[in-house]
């Protein structure tokens, strides 16, 4: 059975709002996506009835909210096909990429002891990325490279902005040490080939780190058949809250890396000279625990479940087909990444010929249409397909077709208003 988009509608009280006198279309999920009531209920129960730290004080609610916090673990575990031990909370996927890269620079610099080696980083050993990455997962290797003296290379894009698969088993070679990529452009919309580059990053033993940012709100995911070591998630893209993030580690890989933020709730006993760490994950959640968020989190995986993940994907290929079809329909589009037919998610970016990103986003939203413009975090990206900024149009298990007609028809008359 498909999904019933207006029963899923009802759930979501901000979609009721107008804006600019017109119903608000929402069609910027990949920034930031809405929350399900069953979200903010989660949230909100807890802090009206249970609100306390974990892992820590003797009384009930201290206890009842570790309890929450835990099942909210394993609850993700589930979601994602691992262990509640390899699922760290964090901030956010930023916080998550960030903790990867110094927990290599502080094994690089000597720290974490001989279970550290495999995150030790010399001169001459290779990261690679890829030329259409998010910031957030290009820069936290640029400043690690840049303390550990290793050498940051890149798979380039075509014009098309399909990775160069041709190129990557001669980047990815014996001094590759860590392998870091987008499942899905937050971009393009396209889903990049995570099998090949895995096996290319096997063959010389390098770690491989997934940035599934833009993947999990749109597909089911498995992190043991993608067979990757790290995944990183954003919950506020995935009907979650905001300010939490999952890393996801191999337990034998977490077990071995060095923390990185260090203070309280990570340790199991301190001197005035030295600390002892707490095993994954707690080693990596120093401080007091984003616990309403986590929870929060873990409700919009069961309203997500519910749904089912195949059909969350089955809905998310057809909207994202009529957005790539109806942008390219439009006479002075240039539709990026994948062409229609070809698979993408339910994100497409696109050009409007001789109108600025930011008039096109201030258009729409006179219309009440909700969309992204400018460099979306991908700046290397926007550039080596010669362009300074586009807007981005991306769905959510909420999109109706309605949205997409007003969508497809407001994009339609921006060239002739900014013409005239
Ligand atoms: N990676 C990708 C592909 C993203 O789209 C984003 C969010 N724009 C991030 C990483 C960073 O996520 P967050 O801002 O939630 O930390």
């Amino acid at each position: 059975m498909p999904l019933d988009i207006d029963r899923i509608r009802a759930q979501f009280p901000v979609l009721r709002r107008r804006v600019n006198d017109h119903p608000l279309v929402y069609l910027d999920s990949a920034a930031t996506s809405q929350k399900p009531r069953a979200v903010l209920d989660a949230e909100r129960a807890f802090l009206e009835h249970h609100n306390a730290a974990v892992h820590r004080g003797a009384h009930a609610l201290a206890a009842e909210a570790t309890e929450l916090f835990e099942v909210s673990r394993e609850r993700l575990a589930r979601f994602l096909g691992a262990t509640a031990e390899e699922i760290v909370w964090t901030a956010g996927a930023t916080a998550a990429l960030n903790l990867l890269a110094y927990s290599f620079s502080n094994a690089s610099s000597g720290r974490g002891g001989a279970q550290a080696e495999r995150f030790r980083l010399r001169p001459g050993d290779e990261l690679v990325v890829t030329e259409l990455e998010h910031h957030a997962n290009l820069i936290p290797w640029q400043e690690l490279a840049g303390r550990t003296g290793a050498t940051l290379r890149h798979i380039g894009v075509d014009d098309a902005g399909r990775l160069r698969m041709d190129e990557a088993a001669g980047i990815i070679g014996e001094r590759t040490r860590v392998l870091a990529f987008a499942h899905v452009s937050n971009v393009l919309g396209a889903i990049n080939p995570v099998a090949e580059l895995v096996a290319l990053a096997r063959r010389v033993g390098a770690l491989v780190v997934l940035d599934a940012c833009q993947s999990a709100p749109h597909l089911p995911l498995d992190v043991k058949a993608l067979d990757v070591d790290f995944a990183v998630l954003s919950g506020h893209k995935m009907l979650g809250p905001l300010g939490i993030g999952v890393l996801y580690g191999r337990r034998e890989l977490l077990d071995a890396m060095p923390p990185f933020l260090t203070g309280g709730s990570m340790i199991t006993s301190v001197t005035m000279e030295h600390a002892e760490y707490l095993p994954s994950p707690a080693r990596f959640e120093a401080g007091t625990q984003p616990v309403s968020q986590a929870i929060g989190l873990a409700a919009a995986v069961d309203f997500l479940d519910d749904l089912g993940m195949d059909r969350v994907h089955e809905r998310d290929a057809e909207l994202g087909q009529a957005l790539a079809t109806g942008l390219a329909a439009i006479p002075g589009i240039r539709l990026l990444g994948p062409a229609p037919g070809e698979p993408r998610v339910g994100l497409a970016g696109f050009i409007v010929d001789g109108v600025h990103s930011h008039d096109v986003g201030q258009f729409l939203d006179e219309l009440g249409i909700a969309v992204r413009v400018g460099h979306h975090c991908a700046e290397p990206l926007h550039r080596r397909l010669g362009l300074a900024a586009s807007t981005r149009a991306s769905t959510s298990v909420y999109t109706t077709d309605a949205d997409l007609a007003a969508f497809l028809d407001g994009v339609g008359r921006v060239r002739a208003f900014f013409r005239a």
